[in-house]
């Protein structure tokens, strides 16, 4: 792993999250994306090379609204920066890792990411993401 790229936070209401989180970390977000495919929109703050990344459900079926009924709002996953997502995917399982996705998606923020099973990480789920832009660079 390369760093701390982010920490997702899952939250009901994104105005109300937003307003909060500005006034928690004296900044405001910069920017909002929708990802259809997972059901979420998001909303991203930085603080000194650190994002956050509110995550509100679109719809019912989103895994983020599953999330908030069972655990209500708050801490939802760690995100990695790698290098190799594939490559790195292959290593954790050899190493006894539960892997969520077997191919990495598309998510937020120009990544490709995938997401190992809290079950093996102690409870934090966990998210491997890598730049696009590094991906397709040769
Ligand atoms: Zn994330």
């Amino acid at each position: 792993m390369k760093k701390l790229e982010h920490i997702g936070i899952a939250v009901r209401n994104l105005e109300e999250s937003e307003a909060l989180f500005t006034r928690l970390l004296g900044i405001a977000p910069y920017k909002r994306e929708t990802v259809e495919s997972e059901g979420v929109i998001t909303s991203f703050f930085e603080l000194n090379g650190v994002k956050f990344e509110l995550l509100a459900a679109t719809s019912e079926e989103s895994p983020i609204a599953k999330f908030l009924e069972k655990k209500g709002e708050g801490l939802h996953h760690l995100a990695f920066d790698v290098d190799g997502i594939e490559q790195r995917m292959s290593t954790l399982k050899e190493v006894g890792f539960d892997l969520i996705h077997t191919q990495p998606k598309d998510g937020a923020d120009n990544k490709r990411i995938a997401f190992l099973h809290p079950k093996s990480t102690g409870g934090v789920l966990t998210e491997l993401c890598e730049d696009k832009g590094l991906a397709h660079e040769e």
